[in-house]
């Protein structure tokens, strides 16, 4: 032992965007006051993998994570800086969380340490931590043996305890324990010494009584749960493809009984938009104070007390957003995903991860189940589906309710529109406010107008930033930009030629608002939108008003769109959805047809049948067409046919290269760069490689776009060639002027 070094080396991660890792030494001050902590009477092992350290870098100093010891003492190490101080006792990360990096790291082929700190809560990543107060909870195992001794001893203070105890079905608490006896903790004591009673961390369930039981299950639901129970401890993923208000969620929340009760945690995921206090009610009233919840909406402390909470096991479920996904669990039994179609699962900057992906590989390393639900599966969970990589459910019925309305359509080629709304749509408005409906106008454009234009010269109101026009905001007198948020007040006259004709175009969700104001003076009017829900309190306020019941017009963007329960809406209008049709983007018919789906479910979740409308001035269109005589299914089947025929995703897989510089020619000139390393690899040949090429918005925020896609049917030769490659990749600068990233899986090509 003697000879034994007392300068330990070890290699960290910094979130950095360099792909390496970094040595250090570990001064023994440092390690052994570690590695003699005592917690509960158990010495914590002396690893300090997954524990942050600070360290100095450059000229002032880093958070690291540490990875693993350097063993090899060949290696001259007079020049390695010494850690500053370990700030863990212990790991912040677990070794699964490593892995699961590790993975990420290699398949977003990002750098190791930007995307370990990316699976910490933000607040650790700086480096606080703080640890929330722990509560501990007693259990009582009485055996003939320990009453007989309790009551020989004559303590009936120790028999009290313990038979109270023993009835509090989860266990007891200090605060409960200190209402029987104010001596509770030397009697507590002595019961421990007998072995009479234990105790953890874990909160318990509160007792069903108080709790909501859940409906009966539809025979659906019933059949879904039967064959989901059977694959419940193994690694599986399962499509709830269910019709809106089919009742997916009462399957989750099935399946989350089901695994608390083997004493598992559980992690919920759904779209940024969809954790409203409608649910967070809904899930405290069948589980108690069993969850944590986290959102953006929350500050980075709170989101790390929750992280913390579930990570110690005093809570057991999880709700939150994207990012919930790396919450650290010891006994993780289930991961369910709502609305796995959502966009937001996707981040688009920094680590550009697949919340559903990332999940899957979780699951699958942990050898656990993974649910996602939704209304509109994705064309990939589809296709997974199809390939018998997913098992697939569908929920075809709303339980005791109407089916979704069909959705009909409304032509708008040949009459006058009245600010967005033909007279047919006024007349159904009128009808369904008479039967005391709630109608829902979704119109996916806020503000009032998008097209400011002069009518005696050319002049368009566009933005000095991005290649985009600017939105008349009627109400603050502002023309906004809706990419790079700058605001121009509306000028008197053209800026151009002075004269004073200035013309709006279009209508925003501002506009149709006051004309529907004014015609329907008495009927409460909820806008929904970013211009109108400034915070997340609101939004739930408006959604409670919605839910209410009360007559009144709901105008909204896709802010409404999704995953909300609103029984009285009986008629959901989609004013104008046609430039989907002619969109640039390869997505735009899928997320057409999904929010088609999506905005006409809201409507006859209730006791009455609703109807759904879809303004369109090509009814002839074989999109609008199928949209009124197929099923999401059918369509969705239709354009996956298409998209094999042109490979491309789910059939292919996309790895996007962008820049952004000052110019364009830079960017481009970056691409080229890299398009160069790419060709080192033979193996380039069997990939399309396509670019680069300015991006569909060349100019954004004052900076210039281009994309270089690769793209692949055969996923081992994209790897291939991406490993052979990435090593020279890695030197490709970026400059104080341009930035390079890598997206895998890229949502747009
Ligand atoms: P989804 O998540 O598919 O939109 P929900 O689970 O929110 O569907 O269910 C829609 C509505 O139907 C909710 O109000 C829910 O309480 C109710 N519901 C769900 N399952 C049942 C059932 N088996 N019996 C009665 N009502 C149900
Ligand atoms: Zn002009
Ligand atoms: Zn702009």
């Amino acid at each position: 032992m003697s000879d034994k070094p007392l300068i330990h080396f070890a290699s960290f991660a910094i979130a950095i965007p360099l792909y390496r890792v970094f040595d250090y030494a570990i001064e023994p001050t440092a390690s052994e006051s570690l590695d003699s902590i005592i917690n509960d009477g158990v010495s914590h092992s002396v690893s300090h993998i997954g524990k942050r350290f600070r360290l100095p870098f450059g000229s002032g100093n880093k958070i690291g994570l540490f990875l693993n010891q350097l063993d090899d003492p060949s290696v001259a190490r007079d020049k390695t800086k010494s850690a500053l101080e370990c700030l863990d006792d212990t790991p912040v990360l677990s070794e699964h969380m490593m892995a699961l990096a590790r993975w990420m790291a290699s398949y977003y082929l990002q750098p190791l340490g930007e995307v370990m700190f990316q699976c910490l809560p933000a607040h650790l990543r700086s480096g606080k931590s703080e640890k929330p107060e722990r509560v501990k909870y007693w259990h009582a195992q009485v055996t003939d043996e320990i009453l007989y001794d309790v009551i020989r001893r004559r303590s009936p203070k120790q028999f009290e305890i313990l038979v109270a105890i023993e009835q509090a079905s989860g266990g007891m608490n200090a605060v409960q324990l200190k209402q029987i006896n104010s001596g509770w903790a030397s009697l507590i004591k002595a019961l421990e010494r007998k072995q009479a009673i234990t105790w953890d961390y874990l909160k318990p369930q509160c007792s069903g009584a108080t709790l909501e039981s859940p409906p009966l299950s539809s025979a659906d639901q019933s059949q879904v749960l039967e064959q989901l129970e059977t694959r419940l401890d193994v690694f599986s993923v399962h499509l709830l493809d269910g019709i809106t208000g089919s009742g997916k969620t009462e399957v989750y929340f099935h399946l989350i009984q089901w695994q608390l009760a083997q004493r598992k945690q559980i992690i919920y995921l759904v779209p940024e938009i969809g954790l409203t206090s409608q649910l967070v009610e809904r899930v405290s009233r069948r589980f108690g104070e069993q969850f944590a919840i986290s959102h953006s909406g929350l500050s980075n402390r709170q989101r790390y007390l929750a992280w913390e909470k579930f990570r110690a096991g005093d809570v057991n479920i999880m709700l939150g957003t994207r990012s919930c996904l790396f919450s650290q669990s010891d006994r993780l039994g289930l991961i369910i995903i709502d609305e796995e179609h959502d966009s937001s699962y996707k981040q688009t900057d920094g680590i550009r991860y697949h919340a559903r992906d990332v999940a899957i590989k979780r699951a699958q390393m942990l050898n656990i189940p993974i649910v996602l639900g939704t209304a509109t599966p994705s064309l990939e969970s589809l296709h997974n589906c199809d390939r018998e990589h997913y098992f697939y459910y569908q929920l075809s019925q709303r339980p005791t309710r109407h089916a979704p309305p069909k959705i009909e359509l409304v032509d708008t080629s040949n009459v006058t529109l009245v600010s967005g709304c033909s007279p047919y749509l006024l007349k159904k408005i009128d009808w369904h406010l008479e039967q005391k409906g709630q109608v829902l106008l979704f119109l996916n454009r806020r503000g009032f107008a998008p097209v400011v234009m002069c009518h005696e010269c050319d002049w368009l109101a566009s933005c000095n930033h991005c290649d985009s026009k600017l939105t008349l905001h009627h109400r603050i007198n502002t023309l906004l930009c809706h990419h790079c948020g700058c605001r121009q007040t509306m000028p008197l006259t053209c800026p151009k030629c002075q004269h004073a004709d200035i013309k709006h175009y279009g209508i925003g969700t501002e506009q149709l608002e006051q004309a529907i104001k004014w015609r329907y003076p008495d009927t409460p009017i909820i806008r929904i939108d970013r211009d109108t829900i400034a915070s997340r309190e609101e939004f739930s306020k408006r959604l409670a008003q919605i839910q209410s019941g009360e007559p009144c017009i709901i105008i909204g963007t896709q802010m409404i769109a999704k995953g909300h329960d609103y029984p009285a809406i009986t008629l959901s209008a989609m004013l104008d959805a046609d430039q989907a049709l002619f969109s640039a983007s390869y997505r735009a018919s899928e997320q057409l047809v999904q929010m088609v789906f999506q905005v006409s479910g809201r409507s006859g979740r209730g006791e009455v049948k609703g109807e759904a409308l879809l303004q369109t001035a090509y009814t002839d269109h074989p999109m609008m067409q199928s949209l009124v005589n197929q099923s999401y299914r059918d369509i969705a089947s239709t354009i996956l046919q298409g998209r094999k025929m042109i490979s491309f995703p789910p059939y292919a897989r996309v790895v996007m290269f962008r820049a952004d510089a000052m110019t364009l020619s830079e960017a481009m000139k970056k691409l080229t760069e890299i398009k160069q390393v790419l060709q080192s690899s033979v193996h380039l040949r069997h990939l399309k490689c396509i670019g680069p090429i300015p991006a569909l918005m060349t100019r954004r925020i004052g900076r210039y776009r281009a994309q270089l896609c690769l793209m692949s049917e055969d996923t081992t030769k994209l790897r291939t060639v991406l490993r052979e490659t990435m090593p020279a990749l890695q030197s490709v600068k970026n400059t104080a002027t341009l930035k390079w990233v890598i997206d895998v899986d890229s949502f747009d090509i």
